[in-house]
């Protein structure tokens, strides 16, 4: 594939993007365009050590800009997480939130950006419906997202993850409004990532470009971003997870995963209506359980996708222009990247197979499957995973 070399670059899609190596660098700008003085950077705990964010609190403290930080924020963000976030941001009176790290802080920090105005508690924006629309929206927290991984997206994204720790389910937070107003995407920034997390953040990435593209709903322009975003994370993932300093594949990784995320505008499907679930019962990463499910679920929704799927192989150059070749080059992909096979190996088994079959039904990721997922054909592909049997 001909891919440009990356260099530095500022768009408007869908938001606000400052591209580049050592682009953490025009933070205090960043705060400062957005009209803000005292930011609250919202991170996770094991982030929090790192030198990357005393240098980004240090870039605002030269800046004149008071920033603190709030790093109580767990794998898998929690209700607590959030109120707790919120009450730092009031009694701090902060004035912006930069949501800086992979799903967890950027999730977590877009909620409590988004909670910091509202009188509801945060279940009642669950994304169902039109309960969006119960949202105060008189005065927006303005929020600077910052990825430390090429994963999840969610820095392009409109919404959060929270976990409900009370009913053990993850919960879809979904406003306009969340939508980031400035991003900085700096690679430099994802290059200490282990490899195994490299590999994880990046299946998760390629789960958001596969489901959109499989997803039924007309939408050809996120079908676009699906598939350019997939033609990177095939050429790329495999070189990011060999050298994690090869800042190109880390560029282009970056960029194809907030492409992605913006693709499923589109929707989601089965992988991620599973791993909503069994991420809320064994707090499991989130990228590595849409990885270990990713061909299970490809396999039950072929046969709706004849065609299809080999329009996406010929897109993506793969050996055969089949349907099958799709998940042939999943399958391969993942042993490359010493993905388990099976849920069992992630220490999942069938224990709990009741409830997180009945979860992933009602998870509206999964609404809009290429199959529509019930009871039976989920359990089908619960038990297959947990077998490994494609
Ligand atoms: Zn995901």
């Amino acid at each position: 594939m001909h891919a440009p070399e990356p260099v530095t670059a500022t768009w408007g899609f869908p938001t606000k993007v400052w591209f580049g190596a050592g682009r953490l660098g025009d933070l205090p700008a960043a705060v400062r365009q957005c009209g803000a003085t005292r930011p609250l950077l919202v991170t996770d705990r094991g982030l929090a050590t790192l030198p990357m964010v005393a240098e980004a609190v240090a870039l605002l403290a030269d800046a004149g800009l008071t920033c603190a930080v709030f790093a109580e924020v767990k794998p898998n963000p929690s209700g607590g997480n959030i109120d707790a976030g919120v009450a730092a941001f009031r009694e701090g009176g902060h004035d912006l939130v930069i949501a800086f790290g992979g799903g967890s802080g950027l999730d977590a920090g877009k909620a409590i950006a988004l909670m910091a105005r509202q009188s509801r508690p945060i279940w009642d924006f669950e994304d169902i419906g039109d309960h969006w629309q119960r949202v105060d929206t008189s005065a927006p927290v303005p929020v600077i997202a910052i990825p430390t991984t090429a994963g999840t997206g969610s820095e392009l994204g409109r919404s959060s993850i929270v976990t409900d720790e009370a009913r053990r389910r993850k919960i879809v937070i979904f406003h306009p409004i969340m939508l980031p107003d400035l991003v900085i995407m700096d690679p430099e920034l994802t290059t200490g990532l282990p490899r195994v997390l490299t590999a994880a953040t990046g299946m998760d990435a390629l789960a958001h470009g596969l489901e959109a593209y499989c997803s039924p709903v007309f939408h050809p322009m996120a079908d676009g971003l699906a598939v350019q975003a997939l033609r990177m994370i095939r050429e790329f993932l495999p070189r990011a997870a060999r050298d994690g300093n090869d800042l190109a594949a880390r560029s282009q990784m970056l960029v194809a995963s907030g492409m992605a995320c913006v693709a499923l505008q589109k929707g989601l499907g089965g992988m991620h209506a599973l791993a909503h679930p069994l991420g809320a019962q064994y707090d499991a990463h989130h990228g590595m359980l849409n990885a270990v499910l990713m061909p299970y679920v490809v396999a039950h929704n072929m046969p709706v996708l004849k065609g299809r799927l080999a329009d996406l192989a010929r897109c993506l150059d793969l050996p055969r222009h089949t349907d099958a070749a799709v998940l042939d080059w999943v399958l391969s992909l993942r042993e490359e990247l010493d993905i388990p096979h099976a849920l069992t190996g992630m220490g999942i088994d069938d224990t709990h197979a009741g409830e997180i079959v009945a979860a992933a039904v009602l998870d509206p990721c999964g609404f809009t499957n290429p199959i529509p997922l019930d009871q039976t054909n989920v359990a089908g592909i619960f038990g297959a995973a947990v077998a490994g049997r494609v």
